[in-house]
C-alpha cells in the first residue's frame, strides 16, 4: 500500500518570475502578441506616432517607439511589476474603462519571457532613463519625450514556446496584421513598421478634429482604410452610419461584388478595440444574407460604440473577446446598420435604371 502522506507535497506560493511566465502563456503567444500589447500601451499614452522595428519577424527584436506621455524615472520599475497599472484604481474604473490596457500584466509577462528594456522620458523630465528588466539597472540615456520598449530574444528562456514559432516571414505578417488592426481604429495616429532596417509599412496620420463632423471622421477613416487595405476597399464599399438606442455603428461595408474567398478583410471594433466576436460577425453575415451567395466573405470595417458599462472587456486575457450585456441589442444594431448601408446604393441604382427607362428587374 502506498503511503499517501509521502506523496503529498506542501502548498507553496510560486516565485514571482514563474507566475509571470505562466501569465505570459496566455498573453504572449508570438511576436505579434507583443506588438499588440506594446502598441496598446503607446496609444494609451496618447501617442501621435508609433514606430515598430523588427528583426527576424520580431523574434530577435521588437522595438515599439512612441511620442506619448512617458513613464517617470521612479515609476519605471513599477511598470514591470505584475498587476501594477496607472489605468484603473477601483472596480468601478474597471466597469467604465476607456483605455486599451488595465490588467497591468503585459510588461511583466513579456519581460519574463524575453530580454526587455524600457526607455522613457515624460515631458516633465530633462532626460530619459533606461531600465534593463533583467538586471534592474537604471541609467540615463538620450531620448526625446515618449517611450521605447525593446524586446529581444522572445522565448529565449522558454524553448518549448520558441518551437511553436513559424518562419520569420509568417511571424512578420502577423506583426503587421497586429499593427493594421490598431491603425484602422486610429487614423489620427501615424504608424510605421520597419523590418531588418527596411520600411515595410507607413500610414500617415490624418487630423481628426475633436469637434469635427462625422463626415470629417468618415473621410479620415476612408483615407486610412485606403492606405492600409487598398483603394479598392474604399471604392467597393459604402459608409455605415447608424444609431439606435445607446449603440452607434459606423465604418464601411463592402458591396456584395467585393466579397472575397477568405474572411481576411473583416474588422470589428468595440469602443476602439479590435475584437473577434460572434455576435458582430453573425449580425454582419445576416445583413448580407440576401445579396451574397455561397461561401463568399463580405468585406467590412465596423466600429461599434456603446456605453462601456454595457460591455465587459475583462473576459479574455488579451481582451480580443468581449461580452455584451444585451447581445441582441448589439446584433440588431449591426445588422440594421449594414443592411441600411447596402440598401442605399441599390435604391440609387434603381432610381437611375428607372430614369434611363429600363425595367427595374434588368
Ligand atoms: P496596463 O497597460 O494594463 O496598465 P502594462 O503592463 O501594459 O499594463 O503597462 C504597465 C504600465 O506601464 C501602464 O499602466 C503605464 O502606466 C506604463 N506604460 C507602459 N507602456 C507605456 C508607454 N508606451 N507609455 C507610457 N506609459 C507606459
Ligand atoms: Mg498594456
Amino acid at each position: 500500500m502506498t503511503d499517501l502522506a509521502t506523496l503529498r507535497r506542501p502548498i507553496r506560493d510560486l516565485p514571482d518570475e514563474l507566475v509571470s511566465q505562466i501569465a505570459a502563456g496566455e498573453v504572449v503567444e508570438r511576436p505579434a502578441s507583443v506588438v499588440r500589447e506594446l502598441v496598446d500601451n503607446a496609444l494609451d499614452a496618447g501617442a501621435t506616432q508609433v514606430t515598430v522595428r523588427l528583426l527576424a519577424g520580431g523574434v530577435r527584436l521588437i522595438a515599439v517607439e512612441d511620442d506619448g506621455n512617458g513613464i517617470p524615472q521612479d515609476e519605471l520599475p513599477l511598470a514591470l511589476r505584475r498587476h501594477a497599472t496607472s489605468k484603473i484604481t477601483s472596480l468601478n474604473d474597471l466597469e467604465t474603462v476607456a483605455t486599451m490596457g488595465f490588467r497591468g500584466e503585459a510588461l511583466a509577462a513579456i519581460g519574463s519571457v524575453s530580454d526587455m528594456a524600457l526607455l522613457s522620458r515624460p515631458p516633465s523630465q530633462g532626460t530619459a532613463f533606461l531600465l534593463d528588466a533583467r538586471s534592474g539597472e537604471l541609467r540615463p540615456v538620450a531620448r526625446s519625450t515618449g517611450t521605447t520598449v525593446e524586446v529581444k530574444e522572445l522565448f529565449f528562456s522558454t524553448p518549448a514556446r520558441r518551437k511553436f514559432l513559424k518562419t520569420d516571414a509568417t511571424e512578420l505578417s502577423h506583426c503587421i496584421e497586429a499593427v493594421r488592426r490598431h491603425a484602422l481604429a486610429r487614423p489620427d495616429v501615424g504608424f510605421a513598421i520597419w523590418h531588418e532596417g527596411k520600411l515595410v509599412e507607413q500610414w500617415r496620420a490624418t487630423f481628426v478634429p475633436g469637434q469635427g463632423t462625422t463626415s470629417d471622421a468618415g473621410d479620415a477613416l476612408a483615407r486610412r482604410l485606403a492606405d492600409v487595405l487598398g483603394q479598392d476597399f474604399v471604392e467597393q464599399s459604402v459608409a455605415v452610419q447608424h444609431r439606435v438606442g445607446g449603440v452607434t455603428v459606423t465604418g464601411r461595408a463592402g458591396l456584395p461584388d467585393a466579397a472575397r474567398a477568405r474572411a481576411d478583410h473583416q474588422y470589428c471594433y468595440v469602443n476602439g478595440r479590435f475584437v473577434r466576436d460572434k455576435v458582430l460577425t453573425h449580425a454582419a453575415r445576416n445583413a448580407y444574407e440576401d445579396v451574397l451567395h455561397g461561401h463568399r466573405q463580405p468585406i467590412y470595417a465596423l466600429y461599434v460604440e456603446i456605453d462601456p458599462a454595457r460591455v465587459d472587456v475583462n473576459v479574455h486575457p488579451t481582451k480580443i473577446e468581449v461580452r455584451f450585456r444585451d447581445s441582441r441589442e448589439v446584433h440588431q444594431a449591426v445588422r440594421h446598420a449594414v443592411e441600411n448601408a447596402l440598401a442605399a446604393p441599390r435604391a440609387a441604382a434603381l432610381v437611375e435604371a428607372l430614369a434611363a427607362g429600363q425595367s427595374p428587374a434588368a
